[in-house]
């Protein structure tokens, strides 16, 4: 079925955003495949959201169909070593089946608040892991049809992936490896205790507002000497805690968290002349002006 107008707002870690002007929640692959097809009918872009934890969309909204994948395709179990998930299915899931099956390999994961599908479009990782060195291949499903593909057929690189619009990654099976229980939940709690300290856990945000530069200051460090850490336009603050975030503190606006980007790429080209390439993804018409 086919929804209209649905407010993206609520599928979106940072909770701003206008609606999308069609909206789909396939719960197979048939009627991923369908919903694909349709799309194509009515010549709109598809675009999928995962948890939307990496995410800005526009307020005025986005003029595609935008797809959110539910039921067996948000699903997880483990097959031998393997981890097969959905490609909506969420990092915590897909961790809570490898750690119950004493399967390690995953644990980088529990600090990334997204999907299966988000990962592989973004090669996520943290503390050293990303999915790039643990996916064997992916099911990606378009208009065109559907087909397995390897990590090296998906072009993952930091932050990265060579999906293409309209490509949807529908399942996808990792290569995991045995690994007692509590050493698994040992790794947990010290990677999430080590978050917590660093990063605004508590609040709402979209994950690293830039990659990390070929600088030896990351991101975060370099918003930080510009001297915009807490800075706020509107209802959007780069974040007290850590510069490389930016927060809803209340009735936030996606022109808002935009501003504060385009200040700060300013400020670091200024200061360091480095253009900071932004990691979170923008939809709808929003854009960074060219420094
Ligand atoms: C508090 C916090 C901490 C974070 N920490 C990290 C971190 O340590 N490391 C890190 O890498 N990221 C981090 N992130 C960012 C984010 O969680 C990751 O990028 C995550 O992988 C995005 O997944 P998602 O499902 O939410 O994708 P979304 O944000 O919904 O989408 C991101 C991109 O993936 C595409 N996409 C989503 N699902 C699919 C699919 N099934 N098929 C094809 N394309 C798809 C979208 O179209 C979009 O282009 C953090 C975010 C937050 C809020």
């Amino acid at each position: 079925m086919i929804e209209e107008r649905v407010a993206l707002s609520r599928f979106t870690t940072v909770g701003v955003g206008g609606p999308a002007r069609w909206f789909a929640r396939p719960r197979t692959e048939t009627e991923l495949s369908d919903a694909l097809s349709w799309g194509r009918q009515q010549g709109v872009e598809a675009i999928t959201v995962g948890l939307g934890s990496n995410l800005l969309v526009a307020d005025g909204g986005v003029d595609a169909l935008v797809l959110r994948l539910e039921g067996e395709l948000a699903g997880a179990a483990v097959e031998s070593e393997l981890l097969v998930a959905g490609g909506g299915a969420t990092n915590a899931v897909g961790l809570h089946r490898a750690r119950a099956a004493g399967l390690g390999g995953f644990e980088f994961a529990c600090a990334i608040p997204g999907t299966v599908g988000g990962g592989i479009a973004m090669n996520a990782g943290a503390y050293g892991g990303d999915w790039k060195q643990i996916l064997v291949r992916a099911l990606v499903v378009s208009a065109d049809g559907a087909e397995w593909r390897t990590a090296a057929e998906l072009g993952l690189e930091y932050r990265r992936s060579a999906l293409r619009s309209g490509e949807v990654v529908a399942r996808a099976e990792f290569r995991l490896a045995p690994r007692p229980v509590e050493e698994i939940k040992a790794t947990i709690s010290d990677l999430q205790a080590r978050r917590k300290a660093t990063q605004p856990t508590n609040k709402r945000t979209f994950g690293s507002v830039f990659k990390n530069p070929d600088h030896e200051l990351s991101a975060g460090r370099m918003v930080e000497a510009t001297g915009l850490k807490g800075h706020r336009v509107g209802g959007a603050q780069i974040s007290p805690r850590h510069g490389n975030f930016i927060e809803n503190a209340g009735e936030a606006t996606s022109e808002d968290a935009l501003a504060l980007m385009a200040e700060a790429r300013r400020r670091a080209h200024e200061q360091f002349g480095v253009v900071l390439e932004h990691e979170v993804r923008l939809l709808g018409a929003l854009e960074l002006q060219p420094l």
